[in-house]
């Protein structure tokens, strides 16, 4: 059971240990057709190094800590809430106030979410797949989670791959690599090839997790392998943000939010079983999956609060900045925004409060909740921007630069031309602008959208796993009853 406490700190890493912990791997990277020796000093890996680094800072921030840190039973120390496994709906509760939390250190994407939700759902499914068929996986994963806590891991996942034609099925492509799939079962471990098509962050993770779910037993594994394992190669893409910190020009993506993207491809690479969590077994696909997504989704709805608490701010303090601030309009636009935040928040609240307890012991999020909170956070998206350009006016995209604000020679023109209400500093509006455009009008804004809408699930499925749980032959039941149809 989790208990928070002070006196040991082991396994808890500052953000300066994680960052020297990947001075140790070797990953094979590449970017924009060159080979990547060193992320850590690489100017495009700053603000992805910079987001990943936010939970650790966290644990480690005067405020935070406490919540941020718990008491592990497995490894008998106190870990990042991160690693730790949930047993409960109080951890549950406790968990979503830390993510929320987050909100308040302003990253928009941390990505230590993955982390949590590999490790639940590895642990639970391990456990079934080894009363059914008598394997040893279980172990293989209480020894990972031991690894994940005592060592304070961010893990990576790698769970979507290409997939090719969409209509056909994984055995109908014509190349069989667009789902990862395991070409070789040895006596000390599996081979797999294939690819992942939207690694996120991963070369400055300390361990992948790897997941292939189709119903063919050859394309339905997980495994954990280290970053720098053999044979892994990460063709990245740099992050939708500026490579050196701005200091008015992208306030918030010069600083974090955007991650390095990277397609993670898998060519014959070595696991050895004891890496190994799950290999052909089918049948477990509903626990593995059913509790990946309620896990996930549940964090982005967590995530997407503490956003949408930031988008409130901008638009307000434009409104205020401009002299408009009681404008009718625009007050209607802002309690929107906070309607929409309190209801993402009331999912993820709701899907903490009736979780489920699996019997291998952990605690996950109901999953119901999370994917209307999901699907309507993402839906609105595009109306919060909207709502926040209209309330901030044109500058959003007009105004000048930094450099030409502090040039010399025109600064003094846009000092005079860039005052707004009476009495405010012009450069505190300047700067407040420039927030909006990161918001919603820069390269950082668009990546972000994208990754409402898609990262995680598509639309489409989230509305499936939404009906299901209505069940509509109940529906049905209860409007016969009312209409009295026998
Ligand atoms: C910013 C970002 C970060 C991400 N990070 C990660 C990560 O770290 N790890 C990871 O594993 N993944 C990651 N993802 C991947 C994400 O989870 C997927 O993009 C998402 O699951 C959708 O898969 P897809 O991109 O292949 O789209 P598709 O599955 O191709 O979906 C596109 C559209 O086609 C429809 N469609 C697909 N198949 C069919 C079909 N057979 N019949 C009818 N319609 C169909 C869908 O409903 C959807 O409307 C990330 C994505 C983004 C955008």
């Amino acid at each position: 059971m989790g208990r928070s406490i002070r006196r040991k700190e082991m396994a808890i890493r500052t953000r300066e240990e994680y960052i020297e912990s990947l001075r140790r791997q070797r990953p094979n990277v590449y970017m924009n057709g060159e080979k990547i020796e060193n992320i850590v000093d690489h100017p495009a890996f700053r603000v992805g190094l910079n987001s990943a680094a936010v939970t650790f800072e966290q644990a480690n921030h005067p405020e935070h800590r406490e919540m941020a840190r718990v008491w592990s039973p497995l490894v008998n120390e106190e870990v990042s809430r991160w690693t730790y496994l949930m047993m409960d709906e109080k951890d549950a509760i406790a968990k979503a106030k830390l993510n929320r939390a987050l909100g308040d250190l302003l990253c928009p994407c941390h990505y230590r979410c993955l982390t949590s939700d590999l490790l639940h759902a590895a642990w639970a499914v391990s456990y079934e797949i080894d009363r059914s068929h008598h394997t040893t996986y279980h172990q293989n994963v209480i020894e990972i989670v031991k690894q994940a806590q005592k060592n304070d891991w961010i893990i990576g996942g790698g769970l979507v791959s290409p997939k090719g034609d969409r209509s056909k099925g994984v055995m109908q492509q014509r190349d069989p690599d667009m789902y990862l799939h395991v070409v070789e079962k040895r006596a000390d471990g599996i081979v797999v090839r294939g690819a992942k098509a939207h690694g996120t962050a991963a070369p400055y993770t300390n361990m992948l997790c790897v997941c292939e779910m189709e119903m063919v037993p050859e394309y339905y594994v997980g495994f954990f392998t280290p970053v720098d394992a053999k044979g892994i190669t990460y063709v990245c893409r740099a992050p939708h943000a500026p490579v050196e910190r701005e200091e008015i020009d992208h306030p918030l993506s010069s600083r974090f939010g955007g991650h390095v993207e990277a397609m993670i491809v898998f060519d014959d690479v070595f696991v050895p079983w004891e890496r190994v969590f799950m290999c052909g077994e089918v049948e477990s696909i509903m626990t593995f999956g059913l509790i990946l997504s309620a896990m996930h989704l549940w964090h982005k709805c967590l995530c997407r609060w503490g956003n949408i608490d930031l988008s409130i701010g901008a638009a307000a303090l434009l409104a205020d900045y401009n002299g408009v601030a009681g404008a009718p309009h625009i007050l209607d636009g802002l309690s929107q925004m906070a309607v929409d935040a309190e209801l993402v928040n009331a999912c993820a609240m709701a899907a903490a409060v009736e979780g489920s307890r699996h019997e291998s012991g952990i605690y996950y999020p109901r999953l119901a909740p999370v994917a209307a909170g999901k699907l309507y956070a993402a839906m609105k998206v595009g109306e919060h921007r909207y709502l926040m350009q209209d309330a901030a006016g044109g500058l959003v995209a007009t105004m000048a630069s930094e450099k030409d604000y502090r040039s010399p020679i025109v600064g003094k023109y846009l000092e005079k031309y860039y005052q707004g209400k009476e009495g405010l500093p012009t450069e505190n509006r300047v700067r407040a602008f420039k927030l909006m455009e990161d918001l919603t009008a820069s390269e950082f804004a668009g990546w972000y959208h994208v990754m409402c809408i898609t990262g995680g699930s598509p639309s489409k499925t989230l509305k499936d796993l939404v009906a299901m749980a209505c069940n509509y032959e109940r529906c049905k039941r209860k409007a016969m009853a009312a209409a009295k149809i026998q």
